[in-house]
């Protein structure tokens, strides 16, 4: 093992967590390494996450579109699919993001190490190099972004007709038959591509609905939609048990009465959760403690109970988001930096990419209400919109909740085409601390679905233009 030399920053896992808050610190003048399992920054998002799961949905819109067009006279004909060019399309869309970061890691002069990182003590790490042989590093702080891996179902055989997030956007097949285990986003989002690409997907959750954490009128719309593109909905239903052959693989599923059956697909998505990285990384030799989930707990700068090691992302707690893990990276190196910061957002908005699109920031109406607030609550149904109808879909809504005596904006909900592009406006409202009639006064540019947030906080502060409420 060669001597170990005393670094001043110490990022170990180079997701949207670890890699802005090198890039950040190097722009601060920190001498700064990066260590990560890959050759190139990206972690889980670029890699195995956001981006490979947004290309395919790219895909799948473009279907689903021109398949809704023909309702306005537009017909392609049958779709035809090639599932190399696919995959290899979405691979070229991967290695341009994970390249670009590269460079912008040379740019800044940051030491990227690629291997794999365990702790020895409070100060030094010990990197089990991809190209062999291992490193010691002595740091001044670490900054620790291991992120999350999928949570295996128990009980699930190994077989490679069982795939986990990361095997179903490998895209090896479009399996004639997809079931997928677990009804939140990241289901959907796969589930749905597959949908749009010839798949017949079932789908298996044992809670009460899909989508369980969303606010339902917000899941409506999706939820119909799904009604349609698959195959069944199985809700408060588990999965008993799986056997695998090479081809194909059987489910003993039981619904809430304890009626069992067993059903066969070509492939199953397991897609029930994510846990933090923690294992392997030496923490106790640190004092870095988890809380009962097996987060690693923080204080509102993410620093540990070691005072010289933070953590930031998945590691650190929920929601696991790329964009809150990015932030909280760039709080821990300010507060590498001794400058004042706090991870104190009022909003982290969270967009489930289906079609059409669901995002909320800020409160939703239930825990407006859960947590004191008299509120306000205005809807307005994108069937009212100019902009929804020239699209061809009016079943979105965006959803303004507010605080009755003064109201601030608190929460907004939209579900539509775009909904993860209009929800930044309700998380700066929300940051901004402004009031519906800020929003409501505020010129929207006609005709567009930004003109639905508008309109929403028209119907809270005053009289939004194209409802019409007897009074
Ligand atoms: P990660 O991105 O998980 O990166 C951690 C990195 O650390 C990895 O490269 C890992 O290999 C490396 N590592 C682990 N252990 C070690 C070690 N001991 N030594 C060195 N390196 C190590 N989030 C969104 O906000 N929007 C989305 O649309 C979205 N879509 C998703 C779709 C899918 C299919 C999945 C699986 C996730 C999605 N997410 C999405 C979640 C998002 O990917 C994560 O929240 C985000 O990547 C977390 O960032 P992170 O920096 O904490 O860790």
């Amino acid at each position: 093992m060669s001597e170990a030399e005393i670094r001043e920053l110490v990022v170990i896992g180079g997701g949207p967590g670890g890699y802005p808050a090198a890039f950040y610190a190097a722009d601060l003048g920190m001498d700064v390494t990066l260590i990560d399992t890959e050759a190139k920054p990206g972690g889980v998002c670029l890699y195995r996450g956001c981006i490979p799961s947004k290309t395919l949905l790219h895909a799948a819109a473009v279907l689903q579109e021109a398949k809704a067009a023909e309702a306005f006279g537009l017909a392609f004909g049958e779709a035809k699919m090639d599932v190399d060019r696919l995959r290899a399309w979405k691979q070229a869309v991967v290695d341009k993001l994970t390249g670009g970061l590269g460079q912008l890691a040379q740019a800044r002069k940051i030491r990227t190490v690629q291997g794999r990182a365990r702790f020895e003590d409070a100060a030094t790490v010990v990197v089990a190099k991809a190209s062999g042989g291992e490193e010691r590093i002595r740091f001044k702080a670490a900054i620790l972004a291991t992120g999350s891996e999928p949570v295996r179902l128990p009980g699930a055989p190994d077989s490679p007709r069982v795939m986990d997030s990361t095997g179903a956007l490998a895209l090896e097949d479009i399996p004639a038959r997809l079931l997928v285990v677990g009804g939140g986003y990241i289901g959907l989002e796969l589930g749905q591509a597959y949908a749009a690409f010839g798949s017949r997907v079932s789908v298996v959750e044992m809670l009460p609905q899909l989508m369980s954490g969303a606010d339902p009128e917000l899941a409506a719309p999706l939820l119909a939609r799904l009604g349609g593109q698959f195959e069944a909905i199985r809700v408060k239903t588990r999965v008993l048990g799986m056997e695998a052959t090479d081809t194909q693989v059987t489910v003993r599923l039981a619904d809430e009465a304890g009626n069992e059956c067993s059903e066969t697909y070509d492939r199953v998505l397991v897609s029930v959760g994510r846990r933090p990285n923690t294992r392997g990384l030496g923490l106790e030799q640190t004092r870095v403690q988890l809380d009962d989930r097996g987060f690693v707990v923080t204080d509102a700068q993410r620093r540990t109970g070691e005072p010289s090691i933070f953590a930031v992302g998945d590691i650190a707690g929920q929601p696991m988001l790329a964009h809150k893990a990015t932030h909280e990276g760039k709080v821990a190196v300010e507060a590498i930096a001794g400058r004042k910061a706090a991870f104190a957002p009022q909003a982290i908005p969270a967009v489930v990419f289906t079609y059409p699109e669901m995002a909320w920031t800020g409160l939703s109406e239930r825990e407006a209400r859960e947590k004191g607030f008299e509120i306000t609550v205005a809807r307005f149904p994108w069937g009212a919109s100019g902009r929804a109808a020239t699209l061809g879909g009016g079943d979105g809504l965006t959803k303004l909740i507010a605080e009755k005596t003064t109201g601030r904006v608190l929460g907004l909900g939209i579900t539509g085409p775009g909904a993860g592009e209009l929800i930044a406006e309700g998380t700066l409202a929300i940051e901004m601390g402004a009031v519906a009639e800020d929003l409501a006064l505020a010129i929207h540019a006609h005709p567009t679905l930004s003109e639905t947030v508008m309109e929403a906080a028209e119907g809270i502060s005053g009289h939004p233009t194209h409802l019409f409420r007897r009074s």
